[in-house]
């Protein structure tokens, strides 16, 4: 076989699709968060403001967080050495994992590599090694909670989005005596909806099936200490996993699951994911465990947060530009064209130094095209002045239809 043309054939076909992925080559000012040096192909650079990060709060650059990794290195180097097993658990992964069990009321939490990571092993550990259990998986469930699922090779029933109707429909259809593991998110990070959990937990319970959280876009932003909307809405104790990312919000990298001590326990000891890989540097754990600290106590980023996103949304309310309404910091700004999409982003990025990667299909339905902004405490009135008019123009240049107020 002919490999390279393989390659070459496959990319090709992403292509004419508009599929294919093209990075902004970018160089972060740490202090001046959410500003970035691009560099262009031709070795050029130019300065933009980033619009679609997931350092929801700028903490990637917070000083204690900074100051922890810094120490970290300096006290322990660079990598953990080892896997959690062979030499490399650190002192410092062990107080994470203190600190997240704390921050979402649960007696034990387990730190992976990534929240993909997390996902991926824990729902595929549980639903393989539970005998017989079914998975009742939101449609709009995350890739990485998908492939863990199918991983496991259990028997897997899709439920209507937010539909706790729908997964109750599915619930009632199984055998009473079968183990259930039902799987959602609280914020959908495309059109940042959010679940209702409660009633889901309600349901969930009625059936005795266990409840998978992922929080990873309500982690550090949500709830008096950050603990998610879960916490917010005071159903932590609801749920027998709570999952997130310490890549978001906290500003760093890495996963991981709450929960109780046996399960955490259990998920430690048989999952592959957890168990083969090297541990998280001790710098990323100190870091992680500084931001978290830091959001415990600290509201102003939260505040300032949502502040920043109500003015963007009533700014481009002002200017008829479409953008989905949702109770979340998310805003989907709705093109409903790829071709489209892909322009106004290229023109934003060369001609105004705006940054919003585009969003088409296969990542959210075709027609619903859009740009998907995450204001952040740090994007000044200056910044979404700009951003709005900037929108505004390319709205006028290429016909797109106005919202009506
Ligand atoms: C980003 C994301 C993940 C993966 O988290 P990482 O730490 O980036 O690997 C998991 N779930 C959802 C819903 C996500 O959006």
């Amino acid at each position: 076989m002919d490999f390279e043309s393989f390659f070459a054939q496959a990319l090709d076909g992403l292509r004419e699709d508009g599929n294919y992925r093209v990075f902004a080559d970018l160089k972060r000012h740490s202090g001046e968060f959410p500003k970035a040096t691009r560099f262009r192909e031709d070795g050029s650079t130019h300065e933009v403001t980033v619009w679609c990060s997931n350092d929801y709060l700028g903490m990637g650059q917070h000083p204690d967080v900074v100051t922890a990794m810094k120490d970290a290195i300096d006290t322990c180097g660079a990598g953990a050495g080892g896997t959690r097993n062979i030499s490399g658990t650190n002192h410092y992964h062990v107080q994470l994992e203190h600190e997240l069990a704390d921050l979402h009321g649960k007696e034990s939490a387990l730190i992976f590599t990534s929240g993909y990571v997390s996902n991926w092993a824990a729902l595929g550990t549980l639903a393989s090694k539970i005998p017989g259990c079914i998975v009742y998986s939101d449609a709009l469930n995350h890739a990485s909670m998908i492939e863990g699922i199918r991983h496991s090779r259990a028997e897997k029933r899709v439920w209507k989005h937010n539909s706790p109707e729908d997964l109750e429909r599915k619930l009632a259809a199984d055998d009473p005596a079968a183990p259930k593991l039902v799987a959602f998110e609280s914020v959908y990070s495309m059109d940042g909806d959010i679940a209702p959990i409660k009633e889901i937990c309600d349901v969930a319970e009625r059936y005795g099936a266990m409840t998978y959280l992922d929080e990873v876009h309500a982690v550090g932003l949500y709830g008096p200490r950050g603990g998610g909307i879960a916490e917010r809405e005071g159903l932590m104790d609801r749920l027998t996993v709570i999952e997130g990312t310490l890549g978001k919000a906290f500003g760093v990298m890495g996963g991981y699951i709450t929960g109780s001590r046996q399960l955490c326990d259990f998920v430690r000891s048989f999952a592959s994911g957890f168990i083969f890989t090297t541990a998280l540097p001790p710098s990323l754990a100190a870091g992680a465990t500084a931001s978290i600290r830091h959001l415990k106590q600290s509201t102003a980023e939260r505040e300032a947060h949502q502040d920043r996103v109500a003015r963007l949304r009533s700014l481009l309310d002002r200017r008829g530009i479409p953008h989905m309404d949702n109770p979340s910091h998310i805003v989907p700004v709705m093109v409903g064209n790829a071709s489209k999409c892909k322009w106004i982003s290229d023109i934003l990025l060369d001609n105004y130094g705006i940054y919003v990667q585009p969003i088409n299909y296969p990542t959210v339905p075709k027609g619903t095209e859009r740009l998907r902004i995450t204001p952040t405490p740090f994007h000044s009135d200056a910044d979404i002045d700009h951003l709005v008019g900037a929108l505004n123009a390319l709205w006028s240049r290429c016909a797109l239809a106005r919202a009506v107020a």
